[in-house]
């Protein structure tokens, strides 16, 4: 049985590597083709997660990247559908909420190819993110869903999607925080700073709503800055352009380091105190690891962070920001991601 598996964007490689592992180890009769769009193509925002993380290469590599959200998805949609007539999957396996998870999703219905979503269900309820789009789509065109949570199966319910279609397996990023925590190096930081105490807070930013909205970033930035704690951020090649561009300064006490690969991201996570983040996977990653999560977004779709005390949505407030990010949270229970066999749930079912 061919499976061809549609990837493009970094969380995406990071849930590939466990679900393509899971294949190789429980389905030998499964011939994974694994197609890369483009949509990350620097070293570090995408070769480094294939050696690392020892994806197969990919079999194919669109090279498409770089265009407004229309674009690209207009052009994968017509790359992948000759591709798919080339391969002649069985299945589709899409991650996530990308624009590559999108024309991966529409491509293949319209060839009346069953589609896999991996890391289905999840909600912000606000139409204004494009991953929103993204994810509601592709969930209504998906044969099988495989939700990460409780939250996930409950929403793809409330959207009317037929009870046979849902599987929650669990959370397929716990798999990979699990898998390569063993694993995990620490990255090279600039000699000068400090963390043997492991008294610094993780940071990253990249959603779109805080990087091309110059006053959300700015206060982000402020807040980092008024907060007097020592800060390390491994900052998003979009989110630079962002701050070159409207001219922000970067607060002393924030370390700007480039991206890092996951085995060192996840070594950051294991040895912080505290991660302030606007994005999905290190939400969760943060628990993973034991640790208090400052969201800087208003809403977030893995709300069971947020009611059990893990994590604080704090927006884009300054104010708010800093004073959170010295306060200690008092979690009250511990929600369940599951077992850490989500990908090897998703390879059987297929
Ligand atoms: N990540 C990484 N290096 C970094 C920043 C993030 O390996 O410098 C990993 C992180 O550990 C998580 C994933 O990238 O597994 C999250 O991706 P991202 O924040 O880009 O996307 P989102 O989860 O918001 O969709």
């Amino acid at each position: 049985m061919i499976v061809l598996t549609i990837i493009g964007a970094r969380p995406q490689f990071i849930k590939a590597a466990v679900v393509s592992r899971a294949f190789k180890e429980h389905r030998p009769d499964v011939h994974e083709v694994i197609v890369h769009t483009g949509q990350h193509y620097d070293a570090n925002m995408s070769d480094v997660f294939f050696d690392e993380l020892e994806i197969p290469k990919p079999d194919y590599n669109l090279g498409i990247g770089g265009g407004t959200h229309g674009q690209n998805t207009g052009r994968m949609i017509e790359k992948l559908e000759g591709l798919m007539m080339e391969v002649q999957p069985q299945w589709v396996l899409v991650y996530g909420d990308t624009d590559s998870t999108l024309a991966g999703a529409l491509a293949a219905a319209k060839l009346h190819i069953p589609v896999a979503h991996v890391e289905a269900g999840l909600r912000s309820f606000n139409r204004r993110m494009p991953e929103e789009i993204n994810r509601v789509l592709t969930d209504h065109i998906a044969e099988v869903l495989f939700a990460p949570t409780e939250t996930g199966r409950q929403n793809l319910r409330n959207e009317g999607i037929t009870e046979d279609k849902i599987k929650l397996v669990g959370d397929v990023m716990y798999d990979a925080s699990l898998f390569y925590k063993e694993k995990a190096r620490r990255p090279q930081l600039p000699a000068e700073l400090d963390i043997k105490g492991g008294d610094f807070v993780l940071c990253t930013i990249h959603r779109a709503e805080n990087t091309d909205d110059p006053q959300r970033l700015k206060s982000i930035l402020q807040g980092l800055g008024d907060s007097g704690e020592v800060i390390v951020l491994p900052l998003h090649p979009r989110t630079r352009a962002k701050i070159t561009d409207y001219g922000i300064t970067i607060p002393e006490n924030v370390w700007v380091i480039d991206p890092v690969g996951y085995l060192e991201m996840v070594w950051l996570e294991a040895n912080c105190r505290l991660v302030a983040t606007d994005s999905g996977g290190v939400q969760k990653e943060a628990y993973f690891f034991g640790k208090p999560c400052v969201t800087m977004r208003d809403e977030t779709e893995w709300v069971e962070l947020v009611e059990a005390g893990w994590n604080t949505l704090v927006g884009a407030n300054a104010d708010y920001i800093s004073s959170q990010l010295t306060n200690a949270l008092l979690p009250r229970h511990n929600p369940y991601y599951g077992s850490g066999k989500a990908s090897v749930f998703i390879t059987a079912e297929i």
